[in-house]
């Protein structure tokens, strides 16, 4: 479970909801365990709604050894993450119960070593969130105590600090750091950038979640004319995964809101204007290319 937002996201929380509203800092201390033999080992797992980040899928496909895309389709269902399309996907569970397809009976997790952050997170979730006028994001957390947890009631203190070290969360966080401020800055940013286009959408689907894909769109001609990427760590986003999301989590601000994250070639813009239009027209092809392409995300994303 993850939740970003902008001020005050305790406002709106009902009041029977299992999200404690109170905001916690890393330092703060809670009482919890969870281990194999616990009364409800697994009962999560069978009331399952987790949202994958981009490390979350990259991970969970290397471990199922699937394609992003094969994984995309077999594994995840598609949301909207702000209500204005902009893509978010989360695990698929069973068609009638909310059971994790992942979930290898009473062994618990089949992909525990590399399970997804929110899994990891549970019952802490995370609060990204930029104060009114703040420069920067801040990381804190809230407590979710669901009936069918009695982890809670286990005799162990440990901070959240402590808790995330624990879970392994430090790399997952660091990963993920830019996919949260850019979903962010697209919360917050509501109508004044404008709603993308579908097409915005759906390269930010294969920017940011299907690096197969991805790496198809790199691969074409056009792709360097428009930008300035030195040849080897463009050698090195065509053979690194995790290098290639962490690019298209940049290349994204740069489509969506104009931060100057990718170097574009020499003065395409504000020099000869042959060398603009060869510019804007290799990038307007690029643009046919995706759309020509069959789509995976068609099914994902809703016009
Ligand atoms: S991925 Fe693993 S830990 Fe997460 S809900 Fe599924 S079975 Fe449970
Ligand atoms: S203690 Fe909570 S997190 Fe652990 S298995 Fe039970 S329900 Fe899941």
């Amino acid at each position: 479970m993850s939740i970003e937002d902008t001020q005050s996201p305790f406002d709106n929380i009902p009041h029977n909801s299992p999200i404690q509203p109170q905001r916690l800092s890393g330092s703060d201390k809670f009482s919890f365990n969870c281990y194999k033999g616990i009364s409800c080992f697994n009962a999560c797992c069978r009331q399952a709604d987790i949202t994958l980040t981009p490390y979350d899928i990259l991970r969970l496909k290397d471990n199922l050894g699937m394609t992003s895309t094969e994984f995309l389709k077999t594994h995840t269902v598609p949301f909207e993450i702000d209500g204005q399309g902009l893509p978010g996907v989360k695990l698929r569970t069973e068609d009638e119960n909310p059971i994790c397809l992942l979930l290898d009976g009473d062994n618990g997790c089949g992909v525990y070593e590399d399970r997804p952050s929110a899994c990891r997170y549970y019952p802490v979730g995370l609060l990204n969130m930029r104060a009114f006028k703040a420069e920067k994001e801040e990381q804190h957390y809230f407590m979710v105590k669901e009936n069918h947890c009695t982890g809670h009631n286990e005799d162990r203190e440990i901070t959240i600090d402590e808790y995330r070290k624990e879970q392994g969360l430090e790399e997952y966080d660091d990963f993920n750091w830019q996919y949260y401020r850019l979903i962010l800055k697209k919360k917050s940013s509501g109508p004044t950038i404008g709603k993308p286009s579908t097409q915005s959408f759906h390269f930010f689907f294969t920017a940011v979640y299907d690096v197969d894909r991805f790496r198809e769109f790199i691969k074409t001609p056009n792709f360097l004319k428009v930008y300035a990427i030195p040849e080897d760590e463009y050698n090195e986003l065509l053979n690194d995964d995790y290098k290639l999301v962490a690019f298209g989590l940049m290349l994204m601000h740069q489509v969506l809101f104009g931060e100057n994250t990718i170097p574009l070639v020499e003065n395409a813009y504000e020099n000869r204007i042959e060398e603009r239009k060869e510019i804007l027209e290799a990038k307007r092809k690029l643009a046919e290319e995706i759309a020509k392409k069959e789509d995976p995300t068609d099914q994902y994303i809703k016009d």
